[in-house]
């Protein structure tokens, strides 16, 4: 290998431009050239690459977002499409990828690898944390940081009016962001996906009680249309529970930005810098993953499309501390 091609694809996670420049500099280090595609497939398909040097990834570890840009390409879920991007990675000479992005960034690297026999490496970007194999992904540490932050601000409002809040945070199908945010905040319960067919969580929480000691409630939902979202369980306890004030906050998109935390950044850092090792040492299709601080190379095929299990034993942290 003597040119790796390195790209971001899917949602954005603060933490991807630390991962982008580790990539980079560990590649030159390496003695390999760097190529950096923008806007994710896209930009393999439409020819968005550009040579990187050490000084093109200055002064980004801090930043947020991604400096190549990201994407989301129904064209590379194409034969068509994924024959466009092969021919120019060909033409740029690059003959290895990175690949930042999520589940369906992976999928799409997993497909193509195989397709052309062409060497990929992937890096979890994604606050979801929802990667199986590793114990967290690039952004998920500062999202759940923001996530706690805004928390930590409702409930200033909350306690000063007898109040139920929903918020409503990330995490597609996963709960990790509900849950750990729930923790971290102090928040009441968290109604996340992973339970939704074992228990009615919303029935559990008003018959517990829950509300009884306090004067105000603040419940952390997972966005996964398995909970009902916020808005869907405010509706429900309107009708079901009438009396209860309920507000609904959904945090969005700024659950995406910022600064990435130390955390986050190290992990990114550590990371990028084992995406080149794996190459060097001819691993192929794996994902960069990190358990129990140790470094882990992750099939794609185990990685992706696996429900990755939550903490149990978080579950019952939560329920303990919330009486
Ligand atoms: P996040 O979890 O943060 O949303 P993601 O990587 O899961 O990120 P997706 O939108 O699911 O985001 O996927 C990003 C891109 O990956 C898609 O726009 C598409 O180009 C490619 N991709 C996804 N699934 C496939 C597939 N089955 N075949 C080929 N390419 C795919």
């Amino acid at each position: 290998i003597k040119c790796v091609g390195i790209l971001t694809s899917g949602g954005d996670a603060p933490g991807m431009n630390a991962a982008i420049r580790a990539v980079t500099r560990s590649a030159i280090y390496g003695g390999l050239k760097v190529k950096g595609i923008y806007r994710g497939y896209r930009g393999l398909i439409t020819d968005e690459i550009q040579e990187f040097h050490t000084q093109n990834v200055s002064n980004i570890i801090q930043a947020g977002g991604t400096i190549l840009k990201t994407a989301r390409c129904k064209e590379f879920t194409t034969p068509e499409g994924r024959q466009l991007a092969y021919d120019n990675l060909k033409r740029h000479e690059i003959d290895a990828l990175v690949v930042i992005g999520g589940d369906g960034s992976l999928t799409g690297a997993r497909i193509f690898a195989n397709e052309f026999n062409f060497p990929i490496i992937g890096l979890p970007g994604t606050i979801d944390n929802d990667l199986y194999g590793t114990d967290s992904t690039i952004g998920y540490d500062t999202a759940l940081n923001t996530i706690m932050e805004c928390v930590d601000k409702i409930r200033d409002t909350a306690t000063s009016h007898e109040r139920l809040f929903f918020i409503e945070v990330m995490g597609r199908d996963a709960g990790f962001l509900a849950l750990n945010g729930a923790i971290a905040s102090g928040a009441e319960a968290a109604i996340i996906p992973e339970i939704s067919t074992e228990v009615d969580q919303l029935a559990e929480l008003i018959q517990n009680g829950f509300r009884k000691s306090k004067n105000s409630s603040i419940v952390l939902v997972a966005e996964s249309p398995v909970t009902g979202g916020a808005m869907g369980l405010a509706e429900r306890v309107k009708n079901e529970y009438p009396g209860y004030d309920v507000r609904v906050s959904i945090l969005g998109h700024l659950q995406r930005g910022g600064s990435p935390t130390a955390c986050d950044r190290i992990l990114a850092s550590r990371m990028g810098a084992a995406a080149i090792d794996a190459l060097l040492e001819e691993q192929r299709n794996v994902m960069i993953g990190i358990r129990n601080d140790e470094i882990v190379y992750v099939p794609f095929s185990k990685a992706i499309k696996n429900d990755k299990p939550i903490n149990r034993e978080l579950l019952d942290t939560l329920r303990r501390l919330s009486i």
